[in-house]
């Protein structure tokens, strides 16, 4: 049972990408370079979208856009219905509660000075959200839906795993009940021994809060585990995208071919079986 009520109408996307381009300026030269062409996605409450492919194809800048920390040179943004593309920072900042980013790696992303406790309630403190007892409760809460012991949150980063790095990052992004989240690599900096246990956890708190994942992976092992669809991205161009068990049992293109028989240990088993 999702514990939050869905605040969008059924059916309706939480977060959809239409015909998004993204061409960067080449310093000190008059050309660009075309790092997304005509990128259509959404993703539904409780559905996980899968985005893979190799290093620069543009899987981070389509999250940057979602997240409106780049803006698209065309195409548009909507959020829950909501057309965002030519939002301000401003103007984008109360969606900005409703949609968080879990980074590949959790060593950058908390400070070394903060303890546990104070970066999982920074975005509570920054939004004037909560204070006192009721922050403390609310930290407390977040540690243990991460499976980590309360006694975590006086420690610093330097006293954690990785594992426990990025449960810790995954509670603050949780903070302020996020309806998506996006994930980028969110295993790939950790020991395989400690991968599918946060996958495990990421899969749980999905089934128990309903959240959307968008999922950037290049591991498609992770992503036949864990994604509803998948979408595959090759120099900025979409090569193939539609539901998982499709596009990872019968795919359409040679490129995803390679990327499959490029799982390590590659065998049907990983794979999910067509219906
Ligand atoms: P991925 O996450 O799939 O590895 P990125 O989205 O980070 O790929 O990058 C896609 C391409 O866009 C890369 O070639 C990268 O160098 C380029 N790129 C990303 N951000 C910028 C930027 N701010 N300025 C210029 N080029 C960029
Ligand atoms: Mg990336």
């Amino acid at each position: 049972m999702p514990r939050h009520r869905p605040r969008v109408a059924e059916g309706l996307a939480l977060l959809r990408l239409s015909h998004v381009g993204k061409r960067f300026a080449l310093p000190g030269q008059d050309a660009h370079f075309t790092a997304l062409h005509d990128l259509n996605l959404e993703v539904h409450a409780g559905q996980t979208l899968a985005i893979v492919g190799e290093s620069g194809s543009g899987k981070s800048t389509a999250l940057r856009i979602a997240l409106g920390l780049e803006k698209p040179s065309s195409g548009s943004v909507e959020f829950a219905g909501i057309d965002v593309t030519s939002h301000s920072w401003r103007a984008f900042r109360p969606l900005r509660r409703r949609i968080q980013l879990v980074q590949q790696n959790p060593f950058a992303a908390l400070d070394p000075r903060f303890t546990v406790f104070d970066s999982i309630v920074e975005p509570l403190v920054a939004f004037g959200l909560l204070k006192g007892q009721a922050l403390e409760r609310r930290a407390r809460e977040l540690i243990t839906q991460v499976q980590l012991p309360v006694q975590f949150l006086d420690r610093l980063p330097k006293e954690l795993s990785g594992g426990q790095r990025q449960r810790v990052a995954i509670a603050r992004a949780l903070a302020l009940e996020p309806e998506v989240l996006l994930l980028d690599e969110p295993v790939s900096a950790l020991d395989v021994s400690v991968q599918a246990q946060v996958l495990a956890l990421l899969d749980e708190l999905q089934r128990e809060l309903g959240m959307a994942y968008v999922l950037v992976s290049h591991d498609l092992a992770v992503v036949a585990s864990m994604a509803d669809q998948v979408l595959v991205l090759r120099r900025g161009q979409v090569v193939e995208q539609g539901p998982a068990v499709q596009v990872l049992s019968q795919p359409g293109s040679s490129y995803t071919r390679e990327l499959i028989a490029a799982i390590p240990g590659y065998s049907r088993s990983v794979l999910p079986v067509a219906v």
